[in-house]
């Protein structure tokens, strides 16, 4: 496989670039090598600037459900690129956007659509100190929820860490009001939210978690994190970014049948463009600007192109393609686990839907501590050998892989396949 274009490119790029990339992940670091540049994609596949072909199983980190630039899609978007792109006044498309979300997910009464899903989550922690007048949030290591400064605190050793900022250019200051629990610690993050009481004001979960590599709340975890915040008067917020619209059009609240008071979306819900949304009571809701005193903006907010590529999107994805996603899912778990027991392979295939990760542990991963003892060299050495076949997966151990629409039962199959070789690298 040739790379020198690739390779010719990242060189210029790390002049010009922090790590020649826009976003940290992209540079390779933590599985060695340098990353392609990705010229063009349809369907499943991409190709990259040497015109080498891979199937894709990053999806742009989740948007991409449809796949690589999707006719339909693409079409919607050309009709209204004719139209204009932004306009800066409300439009009849952010009316039907809304109108979609609320209908989807019923825990969303009221929608405010933003730009990333950052804005969204930082947004949904304003209002809820707005609503509740309180200051403190507790949230889990190993969630992520955008790059905001209160939100980039993870638990360090120890039970909990308070407030230990995660960045440089991060004050103490800014994060002393966020606390770091651990991610199915049930009764440590119970004692923790009645510990807090009415200073509490919001709890921010990833309900799968994703960002850490795809791990499952243990039963019990989420309801009980419903039912102590629902005493404490503090909000529950599910930071659905990743899983909105990706396992059902309810999101995984709709899945594990509970209900959040706040709800952040984005990554599918822009169709491939950058959205955010966060949303959910009417009351909880109406504490934003204009009507109330949390104030909240965005100049290209809801533009119409993010809007029709989204809408069009959204509006694609009936209970039958659900239902193909979790059939090739299904698929690739039974088909890795068998290559796992072949190849004499200690690893953990741990899968939703179309959300999966291949951690290299010798036991189920249940949380960030669980996850970060993986062994990661033997994860570099799978991905590279999975790229020298021309299998794109996530480049790091800590990150979720994603089926698309555009996949079929014959690149599952060649999918392992592959991996029964690399598995022996
Ligand atoms: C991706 C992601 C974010 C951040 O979204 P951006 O659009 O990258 O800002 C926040 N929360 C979760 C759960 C995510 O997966």
């Amino acid at each position: 496989m040739t790379t020198t274009r690739s390779q010719q490119l990242f060189d210029d790029a790390q002049t010009l670039m922090p790590g020649g990339v826009n976003s940290p992940v992209r540079a390779f670091g933590s599985v060695g090598g340098s990353p392609r540049f990705i010229a063009r994609g349809a369907g499943a596949h991409f190709w990259d600037e040497d015109g080498n072909r891979y199937l894709d199983y990053v999806g742009s980190w989740g948007p991409l459900i449809h796949g690589h630039a999707p006719p339909f899609i693409h079409d919607a978007v050309r009709a209204q690129l004719a139209r204009g792109t932004s306009f800066g006044a409300p439009t009849a498309l952010e009316v039907e956007m809304a109108r979609e979300v609320c209908a989807a997910v019923p825990s969303i009464e009221m929608v405010r659509m933003v730009n990333s899903g950052t804005e969204a989550v930082m947004g949904a922690i304003r209002v809820a100190r707005g609503f509740t007048g309180r200051r403190k949030i507790i949230k889990f290591a190993g969630c992520y929820h955008g790059h905001s400064d209160a939100l980039l605190v993870q638990a360090g050793s120890g039970a909990l860490t308070l407030g230990v900022p995660d960045s440089a250019g991060v004050t103490p200051a800014q994060t002393a009001d966020t606390i770091s629990a651990h991610y199915n610690a049930i009764d440590e993050t119970r004692a923790l939210i009645r510990e807090l009481g009415d200073e509490l004001a919001v709890v921010a979960v990833e309900p799968l978690p994703a960002n850490m590599g795809l791990v499952k709340p243990k039963s019990g975890f989420l309801e009980m994190l419903r039912e102590e915040t629902q005493k404490s008067g503090a909000l529950l917020l599910f930071d659905e970014v990743m899983t909105g619209f990706r396992l059902a059009r309810g999101g995984f609240q709709e899945v594990a049948g509970i209900t959040p008071d706040i709800t952040t979306l984005g990554k599918i819900i822009g169709g491939g463009f950058p959205v955010g949304a966060y949303g959910g009571r009417r009351e909880i809701m109406e504490c934003v600007a204009p009507v109330g005193p949390v104030y909240q903006a965005g100049t290209l907010s809801g533009n119409p192109m993010a809007m029709t590529a989204g809408l069009t999107s959204l509006r694609a994805l009936t209970p039958e393609k659900y239902e193909y996603l979790e059939n090739l899912g299904a698929r690739l778990e039974n088909g890795v686990r068998a290559a796992l027991q072949e190849t004499g392979t200690t690893a953990q295939m741990q899968r939703w839907g179309s959300m999966w990760t291949l951690f290299f542990s010798p036991v189920p991963v249940e949380d960030y501590a669980g996850a970060k003892a993986s062994d990661a060299q033997k994860f570099g050495r799978f991905f590279h050998a999975m790229l020298e076949r021309s299998f794109y997966l996530p480049p790091s151990q800590f990150e979720a892989a994603f089926i698309s629409l555009a996949h079929t039962e014959r690149d599952i199959d060649d999918t392992v396949e592959a991996m029964r070789e690399a598995l022996k690298v």
